[in-house]
């Protein structure tokens, strides 16, 4: 038996702890025994039940996890390995990872780099990992530090954060856009040399403004992606990963015809292995730890429910880590 964060439907939507029985491992399968899981956007939208992120009841919340391999039914893993669990519906469609077993297939998994801690794999998590697929995608269409100004919008948030202290580790003159005023001087110590209100942003904007950014991340959508593309420098790119603001994108073709900018989609869920690998490949040589420990927070599992619900609500800032093996 093992305790996991379990969310029902009926009668009616609950979420609590229960313990759990193991089930038998199919070939290709390996069984987790998990030590920490983080908590995400989607976490915090499948924990308060506010959207349709789960697609089969009852469900384990987590679609993050690091743990050490207990059983495994795939060649590619030992006994005794450490592996780094992110997306692939885990929390959505399949049992997921703030549980202290979870059983996934073994092709899916990443080996936890030798110079992060579990801890730290987990306060970097699908937020970290998805801000890694963000600045690749920026260097991949030609962005450098010389390129000129990178904006972070949603910057206090996990994958905002988690940008902001990439690129400016990697070199980058980073502008941060975001809501919370008593949290600018925590967005320059992780290296923002600007820090802007997010309303600069938010609002309904020309299509094409004044030319400032090489590139951006945008974990917001909405007006804010619209107005980030109307700024951006000519063939410049824009990396887009998020929805906090809107799923909308009330923009026009003219940032991509008169101006050449690119916009590229990321996706962490279903990206390919070889993708994930490269990712975490370059967490553990150009994150700054020192930083990462700094915007990272430790919740027990059953406290992970009222920390989602502070998320969701846009009230949290940082990471936020989840010890499941206690
Ligand atoms: P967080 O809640 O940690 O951060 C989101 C941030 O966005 C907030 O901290 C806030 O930052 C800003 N924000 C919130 N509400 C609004 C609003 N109404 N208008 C403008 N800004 C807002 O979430 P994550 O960082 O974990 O995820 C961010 C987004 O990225 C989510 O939409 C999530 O679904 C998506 N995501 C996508 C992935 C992918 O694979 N494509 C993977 C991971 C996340 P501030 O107060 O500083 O402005």
């Amino acid at each position: 038996m093992f305790k996991a964060l379990v969310l029902k439907k009926e009668p009616e939507f609950w979420v609590g702890l229960e313990s759990l029985q193991s089930v038998e491992l199919q070939v290709g399968q390996v069984r987790l025994g998990v030590k920490y899981s983080s908590l995400n956007y989607k976490d915090a939208l499948a924990i308060t039940n506010t959207a349709p992120v789960v697609r089969s009841w009852p469900m384990v919340a987590g679609i993050d996890g690091v743990g050490v391999v207990m059983e495994s039914k795939d060649p590619g893993w030992a006994v005794g390995e450490w592996a780094i669990h992110n997306g692939w519906g885990m929390g959505e469609t399949s049992f997921g990872l703030m549980a202290q077993q979870a059983v996934v297939p073994g092709r899916g998994l990443v080996r936890l780099p030798q110079s992060l801690t579990a801890l730290e794999s987990m306060a970097i998590g699908t937020a970290g990992y998805t801000a890694m697929l963000c600045v690749m995608a920026l260097e991949r269409h030609g962005v450098v530090p010389s390129s000129g100004e990178v904006l972070v919008t949603g910057a206090s948030g996990g994958v905002g954060s988690m940008s902001v202290a990439l690129l400016s580790s990697l070199g980058y003159s980073v502008v941060a856009s975001s809501g919370k005023s008593e949290e600018h001087g925590f967005l320059r110590d992780l290296g923002a040399k600007e820090v802007i209100d997010r309303a600069l942003l938010s609002e309904a904007g020309k299509p094409l403004q004044k030319e400032r950014f090489a590139g951006v991340i945008d974990s917001v959508g909405s007006n804010t992606l619209a107005n980030a593309l109307a700024q951006t420098k000519y063939a410049g790119v824009v990396a887009a990963c998020g929805l906090a603001q809107g799923a909308d994108l009330p923009s026009t073709v003219m940032p991509f015809i008169l101006r050449s900018v690119s916009l590229v989609g990321i996706d962490s869920v279903m990206a390919p292995i070889a993708l994930r690998q490269e990712a975490w490949t370059r967490l553990a040589k150009d994150l700054d730890l020192a930083k990462l420990k700094r915007i990272t927070q430790v919740v027990s599992l059953q406290g992970a429910v009222q920390k989602a619900q502070a998320l969701r609500q846009g009230l949290l800032k940082g990471r936020w880590v989840v010890e499941v093996s206690e």
